[in-house]
């Protein structure tokens, strides 16, 4: 048996390097320093890297994840890497599924789509190894000149100080202290980190093994998550099959909690039930029962539990991923919920170090983090209590339900087979301004912005010649790779950051990783409808872009303007110019001008003198989609973070308020300065 590997493999392992900190006379300080280069550390400091934060990511050994773990990756994970500019490898590599199924004994009780509408740039999810997903973040994170991934390095101390953190890092040379102004502990469920701060998780272990078979065969069953309530093949439990890449398929079996996990990995345990699951599966699918040619390529048993720390904050260190919490596998909540901290939390500590916003920005991390982690915890055990009926009467009751549920739709809602991961509104979140008018629509105060096909529209800027207009329209119709060095982002950002701030110990070090750093190749995200009148922003590999997410810029606030068919370049200007007010002192925003469905054929181009700072983007809402997403009329403004959460909206612009909301959504509005806990050990 071998691992499930596929392309990534290539890449299974990184060497030991030695690194100049390790010949310092002190400990080396460093603005952040990431522990774990699972999925969420690298996330992580892809994300702070981007947005100009110099990150040391360090990794206890040099291997991707090993063995089959994650396999389904949600749509706002996708969303997130996009944004992260490594989405579309994965999309491509991985199987892309909306439908699932469930089955109850030998018959499908009812079939559900979790993306039942058209217009989303990606699917609901892809299934992709861990290890591949892995071997793609890496893949980017290696194009970061301000990204330091240090392999076999691992963190075996640490040490709270009122204005950083100290650490030992292990390697195969020795030990060397680093210091950090934050730690971000993402070491994993058993988190070293966790354990020596003196720290611990809380929740529920369920006593229950599952046995997860890989398999490679050719079998003709759609890309589909199939779930079986006590099937014939494997009576009184349940079982799980998902497609996979490479024609391998991932079937979790319940065993129940006296069962053997040694005996149960036996190949001579496992095929015969997989033979008998695949006669099946092919029945269900309107075939015959054949079985096709089998391998088996992992086989492991895995128990779980639900919980989480009290406080994700400690000091210095914050925690994300699994050494913050964890839930079972059903719905796919683990990794796809650690990445949505890693989100929270890249543009906080970016903004914090640039001096654009207090630390009090970081609390809101955990508090935003603890309540996701409950509303995952709650859906998962919720799951879990379902799947695994710890008594008699829970499973009449679960009988009942599925019996019912062939026919009637009430009975449909209480079936749980594991709800998938959803991104968690932050309804609650203290960095909203609530709403003042009703809105309905799919997007909710403190979610997630829901995409939408796009259209770019050309505008004239009223500052710029004729022959630059007209090099810069050639420019953009043909998106072209650009070479971007360190330097020259870092002075890009440096000409924004300056006036808000960023202190010079961090210029320094973002200048010192720069001047070392190698030269990177990055596709420009080039754009008609886009112009800066200041520094652009840092360059992300993207594709040429039609979808509104991909018009927010990494590390900005957004602003969507919905207009009227009869805007008129003036009013625009105006609502700019209040914009612009609204963020002075802080990086500027970037504005989409949107403009409704019936506006077509564009007649008049708009001429646009944008203030200093703003990214515009005039874009055509082409399918109606944002309107109806968002429930916007001509005049609604929506204010959304640099994580894309939605943070505040109006029907008209105000420009008191739209500045009361920015400073808001940066925690310089709070009253209290949060207390820190700076146990030191
Ligand atoms: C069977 C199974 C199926 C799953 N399916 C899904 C799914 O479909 N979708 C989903 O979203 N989630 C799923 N999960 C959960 C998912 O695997 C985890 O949530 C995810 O791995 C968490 O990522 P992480 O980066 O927080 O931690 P990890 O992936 O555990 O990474 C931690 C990293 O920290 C490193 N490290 C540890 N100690 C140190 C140290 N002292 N110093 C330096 N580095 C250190 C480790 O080597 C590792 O690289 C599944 C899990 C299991 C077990």
């Amino acid at each position: 048996m071998t691992t499930p590997s596929t392309a990534a493999a290539t890449a299974a392992d990184f060497d030991y390097r030695r690194h100049p900190d390790q010949d310092a006379a002190a400990p080396v300080r460093h603005p952040v320093v990431v522990v774990g280069a699972g999925p969420v550390g690298l996330s992580l400091a892809i994300d702070l890297a981007l947005q100009q934060v110099p990150v040391v990511l360090l990794n206890n050994d040099g291997r991707l994840s090993v063995g089959s773990r994650a396999l389904c990756f949600a749509k706002r994970t996708l969303d997130i890497f996009d944004r992260l500019g490594c989405a579309a490898p994965m999309v491509a590599q991985g199987v892309s599924w909306h439908v699932g199924r469930v089955f109850f004994g030998d018959r499908q009780v009812y079939q559900f789509d979790l993306l039942p509408e058209t217009g989303h740039r990606r699917p609901a999810f892809i299934n992709l190894s861990q290890h591949d997903l892995e071997a793609h973040l890496v893949a980017r994170a290696e194009q970061l000149p301000l990204l330091d991934l240090r392999w076999h390095h691992a963190v075996v101390g640490v040490t709270q100080h009122p204005t950083h953190a100290r650490l030992t890092v292990r390697t195969p040379e020795g030990d060397y202290g680093l210091d950090a102004d934050h730690v971000v502990a993402c070491d994993g469920s058993r988190s070293p980190m966790r354990g020596m701060l003196g720290l611990d998780t809380h929740g529920r272990s369920f006593r229950d093994r599952f046995l997860i078979a890989d398999v490679r065969m050719k079998a003709p069953f759609p890309a589909e998550r199939w779930f079986w309530f006590d099937p014939p093949f494997h009576p009184g439990q349940s079982v799980l099959l998902h497609r996979q890449p490479d024609g391998i398929w991932r079937i979790d079996f319940q065993l129940g909690w006296d069962a053997d996990p040694e005996q149960e990995k036996r190949p001579d345990n496992i095929l015969p039930r997989v033979r008998a699951l695949m006669a099946q599966a092919s029945r269900a699918a309107g075939g015959s029962g054949e079985i096709p040619e089998m391998e088996l390529v992992w086989a492991s048993v895995y128990t779980f539990a639900c919980m989480r720390m009290e406080r994700l904050r400690h000091g210095r260190v914050l925690f994300a991923g699994d050494a913050a919490h964890g839930v079972s596998p059903f719905g796919a909540r683990g990794a796809n919920s650690g990445i949505q901290d890693a989100d929270n939390l890249a543009w906080k500590l970016a903004w914090v170090i640039h001096g654009r916003a207090p630390e009090a920005l970081l609390e809101t991390y955990a508090r935003e983090r603890e309540f996701a982690a409950d509303d995952n915890i709650r859906h998962s055990t919720r799951s879990t209590d379902f799947i695994t009926p710890k008594s008699a009467a829970s499973r009449l009751f679960r009988t009942a339900v599925l019996d019912l549920a062939r026919d009637f739709g009430f009975a449909r809602k209480l079936v749980n087979s594991g709800r998938l991961s959803l991104p968690t509104t932050l309804s609650e979140s203290s960095l909203n301004t609530g709403d003042a008018e009703a809105f309905g629509g799919a997007l909710a105060l403190g979610a997630p912005m829901v995409d939408a096909p796009v259209a770019r529209v050309p505008w004239h800027r009223g500052d710029e010649s004729a022959d630059a207009a007209a090099a810069r329209a050639s420019a953009a119709a043909t998106p072209a790779a650009v070479v971007t060095t360190a330097a020259t982002a870092t002075d890009a950002d440096e000409a924004t950051t300056d006036a808000a701030g960023v202190p010079a110990a961090t210029r320094a070090a973002i200048a010192t990783t720069a001047a070392t750093a190698a030269i990177v190749t990055a596709t420009a995200a080039t754009d008609a409808g886009a112009q800066t009148h200041a520094a652009q922003p840092p360059a992300v590999a993207s594709e040429p872009s039609c979808w509104l997410l991909s018009h927010l810029v990494p590390g900005r606030f957004s602003v969507l303007l919905f207009l009227d068919m009869d805007r008129r370049g003036s009013d625009v200007h105006e609502l700019l110019s209040h914009i612009a007010d609204a963020f002075d002192g802080l990086p500027a925003p970037s504005v989409l001008l949107l403009l409704p469905q019936a506006t077509s054929p564009i007649a008049q181009p708009l001429t646009l003198t944008p203030p200093r700072g703003l990214t515009v983007h005039h874009l055509h809402d082409k399918q109606g989609l944002a309107q109806t997403r968002c429930d916007a009329r001509a005049g609604t403004v929506l204010l959304l973070r640099p994580d894309q959460h939605l943070c505040a909206r109006w029907r008209r612009l105000q420009p008191t308020l739209l500045r009361q909301a920015v400073l808001r959504a940066t925690a310089a509005l709070q009253a209290a300065p949060v207390a820190e806990e700076l146990a030191c050990h």
